[in-house]
């Protein structure tokens, strides 16, 4: 793939880099690429940030056609950029892509265009303890068109946005709602897929949730309300007697970089690791006799989340007295340690540039 590039004229001020919150600032430069039926994909480049212009007929804004991808280069103290498993987020990619119709991406084309926007703006990754530069990857369907029926053009496109420290004083439990009236996804449906749908599915379990004073949604499987799904942005993990669990992917679930990570590192450590269904009731039991040792999310904003609190009906469940266990403060430091290079990295996880 020949990527073309334009560098701005007219480069941004730098934020401060010790207060960068998340989402909220763009770098200079963004990638992207076209697609057009009977041509592949065309056209990489690399251009200044800027605004797109598009039809209001445009397909993505009327039946959703998009998919999308999160990681982050990080900048390590001995001074290189490392991405975190790019090859992982290539090829779910193209499991979304080919579940929402929408057409594949060689993956070492989708990895070089990562490569080459955020080698473009490397001055623009932060380095402070826990700071990073958040990639967004990205595919919308273009054809101007208001027929239901896949896009014949489609836009790919990265945007890079300097992230702030997820945890701002240490590794912090969060409180989560079990949700037992929406649901996200159903077996067969698009959960799996990393795309936008599944996200405005999520809105109004959300709000709820928050109104209550709960950081994020628990979400049980579709058809039986029953059994444990994952959290908003991340999957979830429990350890159980000694034993790590973590639902099985099952079609609603998404396959998680970082959940396929833990599981990897968990059984590099020698400890049991089960994939399997979880209902809701089998974690009240091990709440109750004192068998369930951990709770936390896994995603990468934030890497890993500890949950201290789990809501579930009338139910409030405090988990390890609403502290980190050592599991959970391992699986950081390691995944942490890979990404900014400190840690010798045995499984070939990342890649610099
Ligand atoms: C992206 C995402 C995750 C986490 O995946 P990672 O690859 O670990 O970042 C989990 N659940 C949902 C719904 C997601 O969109």
């Amino acid at each position: 793939m020949q990527i073309k590039i334009e560098k701005t004229l007219t480069p941004k001020q730098k934020p401060d880099f010790k207060n960068l919150g998340f989402g909220k600032i763009f770098t200079d430069h963004m990638f992207m690429m076209n697609y057009t039926e009977g041509e592949g994909w065309h056209d990489a480049r690399v251009v200044p940030y800027q605004d797109l212009t598009l039809s209001p007929a445009c397909m993505v804004f009327h039946y959703g056609q998009e998919m999308f991808e999160g990681l982050k280069a990080y900048k390590g103290v001995d001074g290189k950029v490392r991405l975190f498993r790019p090859d992982m987020n290539a090829k779910r990619t193209n499991s979304s892509n080919e579940r929402l119709c929408i057409p594949q991406l060689p993956e070492e084309d989708f990895v070089e265009a990562v490569k080459s926007v955020v080698d473009v703006d490397r001055d623009w990754i932060p380095t402070e303890p826990g700071t990073s530069l958040y990639v967004r990857p990205f595919i919308i369907a273009t054809d101007d068109f208001l027929g239901v029926a896949p896009s014949k053009t489609y836009l790919f496109i990265i945007i890079l946005s300097p992230s702030g420290a997820y945890y701002a004083s240490g590794l912090a439990p969060v409180g989560i709602w079990i949700e037992d009236e929406y649901v996200r996804a159903v077996r067969g449906g698009i959960g799996y897929a990393k795309t936008g749908g599944n996200y405005a599915a999520s809105l109004a379990a959300q709000v709820k949730a928050h109104d209550d004073g709960y950081s994020q949604v628990l979400w049980l499987d579709g058809v039986d309300r029953k059994y444990i799904e994952e959290v908003g942005a991340m999957n979830i993990f429990f350890k159980i007697n000694g034993k790590i669990v973590t639902p099985v992917l099952n079609g609603s679930i998404l396959p998680g970089i970082t959940r396929n990570s833990v599981i990897n590192l968990c059984k590099s450590w020698g400890m049991e690791v089960e994939e399997r269904k979880i209902s809701v009731e089998e974690l009240l039991e091990a709440q109750t006799s004192g068998a369930l040792e951990e709770v936390f999310g896994t995603g990468t904003a934030a890497v890993i989340s500890p949950v201290g609190k789990l809501r579930y009906k009338n139910d409030v469940m405090i988990i390890n007295n609403n502290e980190i266990g050592p599991v959970s403060n391992k699986l950081y430091n390691t995944i942490t340690g890979l990404q900014n290079g400190t840690l010798k990295d045995e499984f070939g996880w990342t890649v610099t540039l």
